[in-house]
């Protein structure tokens, strides 16, 4: 059994990419695609990669401007650092390494992390890479596609994780990903911080 966590909304209490594409890029953007906004139960009109590749190039500002920024703002959920250390779980993540890396260092955390790349953060606006098979699920170069290869304990909140919350044995939901399980009735645990999924998970929190 491997845990396996998504990083904004589910590790960050709010969407980190959300909040710097709203401070840095075009807020209009995020008001359309965020999991805020969108049908919990319908795919979006356009692809996921589509939705990050567009909110990423209205940023024009450097990467370690923007990563000052996130350090000040970023607010991680309860119980993440005892269960890190516990639990040794993957990361995994549509977000950006460099904008997940510094928050990990900066609060002492060691995690294996997948994430995309940013390629250029010019004043043309960031590029990023987004690599990995297309999923024949959902057609998309989804996180179903990066899970290790062993049974998974998946915990998610948003858009990004239906996917790879349908392809594990044991799934913890909130927000977005919960209402879309609901919605396909599919079974999952309920959790607000990481105290919770701890306990369930039968250790002490
Ligand atoms: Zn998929």
């Amino acid at each position: 059994m491997r845990l396996v966590l998504d990083w904004d909304g589910t590790v960050t209490v709010a969407d980190s990419m959300d909040l710097i594409v709203r401070e840095f890029g075009d807020a209009d953007l995020v008001d359309r695609y965020s999991d805020a906004f969108i049908d919990d139960s319908k795919p979006l009109s356009v692809t996921l990669q589509h939705v990050i590749e567009t909110e990423l190039a209205t940023i024009k500002t450097p990467l370690d401007e923007v990563v000052a920024w996130l350090l000040e703002k970023v607010e991680l959920r309860s119980g993440f650092l005892d269960l890190v250390e516990r639990e040794r779980p993957l990361l995994l993540s549509s977000n950006l390494r460099q904008l997940i890396e510094p928050v990990l260092e900066h609060y002492g955390v060691e995690a294996e992390l997948i994430a995309n790349e940013l390629v250029a953060d010019d004043s043309s606006g960031w590029r990023i890479q987004i690599d990995g098979e297309i999923c024949p699920v959902c057609g998309e170069r989804c996180k179903r596609q990066k899970l290790p290869a062993e049974e998974i304990i998946y915990v998610g909140n948003g858009y990004s994780d239906r996917c790879p919350a349908l392809a594990s044995s044991r799934i913890f939901a909130r927000c977005g990903l919960a209402r879309y399980l609901d919605s396909v009735g599919a079974a999952y645990e309920p959790f607000g911080d990481f105290h919770q999924i701890a306990a369930a998970l039968g250790r002490v929190a």
